[in-house]
């Protein structure tokens, strides 16, 4: 008998282990129980051959129409050839043979019925497997495998050019039997509320399917188990943090926030003040905050933050706003000091009676500059402090550090935010994550789900919608100067406009900002050109297009002072035309701008061009949107690009993110993705499900939150542990 933790040499031998831990990289009974088909075969129903794509490892099932051998031109021997059919598309097995060797593949003969495993590959136009593996299906087949092909559903599993699918199906069999019944990782209870079969069970009917009901019954029981032991682990996490204490920062009536509402330019959203007294109870618990704000660009995060970072100062603590950029770390600055006005002049002439001040501290301050803000910080003197990733130093500290704001949480990772964390001394500071990368629900209770979660639906009154369009310059190239002449009408009229670039140029380093991603899965379609760069369209531009005009260059690898410079011109109205890298995505606000033309769009992420093009639109004229792309009307990334022209709904973009991402990986083309914990469970489609599975978690970690009780469980949770750093919760 074996166990999950068995290595799968003592179930199915040295040989096959060998090569199922090579080829899949599947190296316990655990590992490959839990491989499951990726679809089911229905005997008798033929694969679709018009299906199958060049360079792909397939296993059809298919009927052999004719057979034919023919002698090799210019070696000696001979080849067998195969046509197989499903009815309506043909596809040929071919087969070299030495000699006068008796061809095996006699077995072949017309009107034979079998699966077919091998590469698709092309020859003279017709679509073909070289020396596929093969498995005949039919009345008389002998051996193992007959009972297995007896049964209306055949498991193909995702296979390899060593492993052909009924090879796995095969050690999966062998190890099912022998296979000792764990402890079902699902309590009693919780299947009999939800009418989920035991787990032995399920596993043998997600490998062997006695048919449909049964196969469906196993695959919804699986789901759950992905479902219930991720919120398990993520209830235990909420139930440990609620377990540190935070020193409560309750509002009062008189202080700097109440002063600050009274200046408030214009009235708070219904979102925004619904969020604002959410945040407002939680700073007033004896236990931190963890809440992830989300909303648009521009539907007023900020000024959400900054009156629960007031409250914390009220109420004799700091506040710390930490940002991806230096650009966004200065803009930040410079914004909340206007908003603060005489309320962030501490001890300077004209400062307000409770005034408190606000220092910047990133990694380009001057020496003195630098040791005048620690010490801010240090002291106390500093009620708000906003910087880069430098807030991270050790040196860095605070007298009574209360509050962490992080804008934009897909830039920091966990452990940066537990190195904040560790500077508040006693108990933890409160922590607000804001992001403009709107998450599906579902997502937020999976990937985020440590966290409380506010979301701002709607803008702002008064803001000016953006148009976006699609310039196909491969089907219209002369669209292209049409866009240029925009450009200058729009700067004839007193405002400005962005360019942006996937790629900075230059004889420099590649850089983080070059946007290589998502380029990948155009199949091949991608311009064979490097992507448009920054330095290399400026001088077109101003050589060309936009003579006459005034052109500023931004990028990451600019000087710190010169990129300052640059983003202050253009707020200034002395730059009319920003050439620019994705530097300026997030939360740059220049409201008289507003064209953004973005150079090969397909290279970016549909979330990512829905962040950037929020940077126009953002004063009382309406924003323009051009997405230009060499790629063809019918590509993958055209359809992206189209979704991001025709809606605005920055949640219905990143579902589109998010099927994109699992389609690459069903695909196979994201290998890294198969060792995911969510194999079965969908984000979007589980949505249900996944809500269910955290209610009961919670009850069930708040009763026994060590799952003593719940042994199957309790090992599932650790297994979890594992894989997290290398699965699907990382990458998402
Ligand atoms: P976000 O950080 O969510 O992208 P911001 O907080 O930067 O958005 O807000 C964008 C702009 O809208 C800022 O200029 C801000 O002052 C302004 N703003 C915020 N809330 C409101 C509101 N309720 N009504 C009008 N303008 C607002
Ligand atoms: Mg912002």
């Amino acid at each position: 008998m074996a166990v999950l933790a068995d290595p799968l040499r003592l179930v199915i031998g040295d040989k096959a282990a060998k090569r199922l831990g090579s080829a899949l990289d599947l190296h316990t009974v655990g590992d490959l129980l839990s491989y499951y088909p990726r679809r089911y075969d229905k005997r008798g129903e033929l694969t679709d051959l018009a299906s199958l794509r060049e360079g792909e490892y397939v296993t059809v099932q298919a009927e052999v129409a004719s057979v034919s051998v023919r002698k090799m031109r210019n070696r000696p021997g001979s080849i067998f050839e195969a046509v197989v059919t499903d009815g309506r598309g043909r596809l040929t097995l071919t087969f070299f043979g030495h000699g006068r060797q008796t061809w095996r593949e006699t077995e072949l003969s017309p009107g034979v019925r079998g699966l077919f495993s091998g590469q698709v590959s092309s020859f003279q136009g017709k679509r073909q497997l070289t020396h596929p593996e093969y498995e005949l299906l039919g009345a008389g087949q002998a051996g193992a495998r007959a009972a297995e092909f007896a049964a209306e559903l055949i498991p193909v599993y995702r296979a390899s050019a060593q492993v052909p699918s009924w090879k796995i199906a095969d050690s999966v069999r062998i190890a099912l039997d022998v296979l000792d019944v764990p402890d079902d990782p699902l309590p009693p209870q919780l299947r009999h509320r939800h009418g989920l079969r035991g787990f032995a069970d399920a596993l043998r009917g997600i490998h062997r399917p006695v048919d449909e009901a049964d196969m469906f019954r196993s695959r919804a029981r699986l789901k759950w188990d992905e479902a219930f032991a991720l919120q398990v682990l993520l209830a235990q996490r909420r139930l440990a943090a609620a377990s540190y204490s935070a020193i409560a920062r309750p509002p009062v009536g008189d202080g700097l926030l109440a002063a600050f509402d009274a200046t408030l330019p214009f009235e708070l959203t219904v979102g925004q003040q619904l969020a604002g007294a959410t945040i407002a109870d939680d700073l007033a618990r004896e236990h931190p905050m963890h809440r992830l704000l989300q909303g648009e660009v521009g539907s007023g995060k900020t000024v959400i933050a900054l009156r629960a970072m007031l409250q914390v100062v009220d109420a004799a603590g700091q506040a710390v706003l930490l940002a991806p950029t230096e650009v966004l770390a200065q803009q930040h600055f410079r914004s909340i000091s206007s908003l603060l006005g005489p309320l962030a002049m501490a001890g300077q002439l004209g400062g307000a009676e409770h005034a408190t001040r606000l220092t910047l501290l990133t990694g380009s301050l001057g020496a003195a500059a630098r040791r005048k803000a620690l010490l801010d910080a240090a002291s106390g003197e500093a009620g708000i402090v906003i910087g880069t990733h430098a807030l991270l130093e050790d040196r860095v500290q605070f007298a009574d550090l209360g509050l962490v704001v992080i804008d934009e949480q897909h830039r920091f990772g966990v452990e940066q935010r537990d190195a904040l964390r560790d500077k508040a001394g006693d108990g933890r500071p409160h922590m607000l994550v804001m992001t403009a990368t709107p998450i599906p629900r579902t997502v937020a209770m999976t990937v985020f789900g440590d966290l409380d979660v506010s979301t701002l639906t709607e803008l702002p009154a008064g803001r000016s919608p953006i148009a976006t369009h699609v310039v196909p310059v491969a089907e219209r190239p002369h669209y292209l100067a049409r866009t240029w002449e925009r450009i200058r009408e729009e700067v004839g009229a007193g405002r400005q406009a962005y360019v942006v670039c996937p790629r900075i140029g230059g004889d420099g380093p590649p850089d983080a900002e070059d946007a290589s991603a998502d380029a990948e899965d155009d199949g091949g379609q991608g311009p064979a050109r490097p992507p448009v760069a920054v330095l290399d369209l400026a001088d077109e531009l101003v050589a060309g297009p936009l003579a006459g005009l005034r052109l500023g260059i931004l990028h990451g690898r600019l000087p710190a002072e010169e990129k300052e410079k640059v983003m202050l011109a253009f707020a200034d109205g002395l730059v009319d035309v920003l050439v620019t890298t994705t530097v300026i995505e997030v939360g740059v606000d220049v409201p008289n701008a507003v064209v953004m033309v973005i150079m090969d769009a397909d290279r970016f992420g549909v979330s990512q061009l829905h962040q950037l093009r929020g940077r126009v639109g953002r004063g009382s004229h309406p924003g323009l949107c051009l997405l230009v792309t060499e790629a063809p009307e019918a590509a993958p990334a055209r359809e992206r690009l189209d979704a991001v022209a025709s809606t605005l709904d920055g949640f219905a973009l990143s579902r589109i993110d998010l099927v994109q991402r699992r389609e690459g990986d069903v695909l196979g083309t994201a290998q890294a993705g198969r060792k995911s914990s969510l194999r079965l469970l969908r984000l979007l489609d589980d949505e249900d499900l996944i809500g269910q599975a955290r209610e009961e978690a919670t009850a069930l970690v708040a009763a026994d939150p060590a799952l003593a009780d719940a042994p199957g469980l309790a090992a599932a949770v650790r297994e979890l542990i594992d894989v997290e750093r290398s699965s699907f919760l990382e990458k998402a």
